[in-house]
């Protein structure tokens, strides 16, 4: 597969920017990908669609191909959407004693991920848990959360026979409340298919202990099946979170990406294998390059990528070692600016400099004005952003009205420029750049 796909996008080896048709034809085998991956068909052909529009127009980073470039977008756009906001594996557990509620198929690993995440809470949260099975239908399945208990050193709820799952889980509420646990666990019962019967029953449970969080555990290795479970649970009883169980195994993961798109929950956890500390918080990275199983040329791209800022990074900087700084720097410092949302840049990153941006601030220096400056700068002849010293009254008046502004704003600019240039000059003559090269590196 992975073969397949390079093949595709070798033979988009044009350089420049992305075509619509270049895009199109890598997305058409991305979206082949996808689906082998086991990721749901409405969902696949969404994320391509999301992909087209952004991709479309990009331009080709250099000694990259267009095709691998695509990689990298689709890439980038996987990890985007597998992982929401929030931090992975984070659970609302404050206000002892908290319920989490743990829901899914039969079979999916309930039992399984209710033991590695008890286990989890109390060696890693330092919490004090307590587990109990709601599986009145299957004596096997409480007897399996007991045994576990005890293997992993986390108590469990004794079983009364006779009990249904709501009075069950208001006496698992009562000890752990007696009983000063933090957290209690609850293990429903699972069926094969969803049954309505069922989801009443985990609704009532819902209802008479309002669970902090409601997990959705899902075997990683099921596609289609995996959406209709999400839907179905998240709409009926709410759900907080999932769990993406047997990604172990050799299934690609595109359940991960079905549950995203479906219920905008996050993946809180994957389940790596039978073991009870086969329990990782879920990394969007890893499972993105895993669905898309193109991981070297991601590697590769961002690579170059880094490659040429270092670049320019590196140019920059002897320009400033001779004590160069024009209009152009200025721009590219300004823009900078914008893109780290902040006064930082390469500048803030300057010995002496930090003074400046500081003062840059106090004058309120916001997003706003900087690009009023960038258009200052774009209003200017190539000439004299290389030599503002040259600017006459009359080209300073054209100037100010060619962005929008007052002549007044200009000459804040000039001023700034000026000083930065001086400021430019004397580090320069402070041992060639010692100083600048340790603070540009
Ligand atoms: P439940 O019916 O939802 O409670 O499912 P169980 O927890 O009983 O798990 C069913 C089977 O799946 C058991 O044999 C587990 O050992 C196995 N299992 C659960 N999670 C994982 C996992 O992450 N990886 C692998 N390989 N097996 C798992
Ligand atoms: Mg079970």
């Amino acid at each position: 597969l992975s073969e397949r796909l390079s093949g595709v996008f070798d033979r988009l080896s044009k350089q420049g920017a992305l075509s619509d048709e270049d895009v199109k034809t890598a997305l058409r085998e991305v979206r082949v990908a996808l689906l082998e991956a086991d990721v749901s068909l409405p969902v696949a052909r969404d994320f391509v669609k999301a992909v087209q529009d952004k991709a479309t127009g990009q331009t080709v980073t250099r000694s990259v191909t267009p095709g691998q470039q695509v990689v990298k977008i689709v890439h980038d756009e996987l990890v985007h959407v597998l992982a929401g906001e929030g931090e992975p594996g984070e659970l609302k557990i404050d206000n002892a004693p908290a319920p989490i509620l743990m829901v899914g198929l039969q079979g999916s690993g309930k039992t399984t991920t209710t033991g590695k995440l008890a286990k989890r809470l109390t060696e890693k949260n330092g919490k004090r848990v307590l587990m109990a099975s709601l599986d009145i239908y299957r004596p096997a399945a409480m007897e399996q959360l007991r045994v576990l208990g005890q293997q992993i050193g986390v108590d469990t709820l004794p079983i009364v026979p006779g009990e249904n799952a709501v009075q069950i889980a208001k006496r698992a509420k009562q000890q752990a409340t007696l009983g000063g646990y933090d957290v209690y666990m609850l293990d429903t019962a699972g069926r094969l298919q969803i049954a309505q019967t069922l989801m009443q029953e985990i609704e009532d449970v819902r209802d008479a202990v309002n669970p902090r969080e409601t997990l959705l555990v899902v075997d990683g290795l099921t596609g289609q099946v995996a959406v209709e479970v999400a839907e179905e649970f998240d709409g009926k009883i709410g759900i907080s979170g999932v769990v993406l169980t047997r990604m172990d195994g050799d299934g690609r993961g595109g359940a991960a990406l079905s549950m995203r798109a479906v219920t905008g929950k996050p993946i809180k956890f994957v389940g790596l294998g039978e073991k009870m500390d086969a329990l990782e918080t879920f990394e969007p990275d890893r499972i993105a390059g895993r669905i898309l199983g193109m991981g070297d040329i991601v590697a590769l791209v961002e690579k170059a990528q880094d490659t040429i800022e270092a670049e320019q990074a590196e140019r920059m900087m002897k320009r400033f070692q001779k004590g160069r700084f024009n209009m152009n720097d200025l721009k590219m410092q300004l823009e900078q600016m914008i893109k780290m949302g902040g006064m930082e840049g390469v500048m803030g990153m300057m010995p002496g400099m930090g003074k400046m941006s500081k003062q840059m601030q106090g004058a309120g220096i916001d997003d706003t004005v900087l690009k009023q400056q960038i258009a200052l700068i774009q209003s200017m002849t190539k000439m004299e952003r290389a030599n503002p010293q040259i600017l006459q009254a009359s080209r300073k008046k054209r100037i100010a009205k060619g962005a929008g502004l007052e002549v007044s704003d200009l000459n804040k600019l000039l001023k700034m420029q000026r000083q930065m240039a001086d400021m430019m000059k004397k580090m320069g003559k402070m041992g060639k750049g010692g100083m600048l090269k340790q603070a540009m590196s």
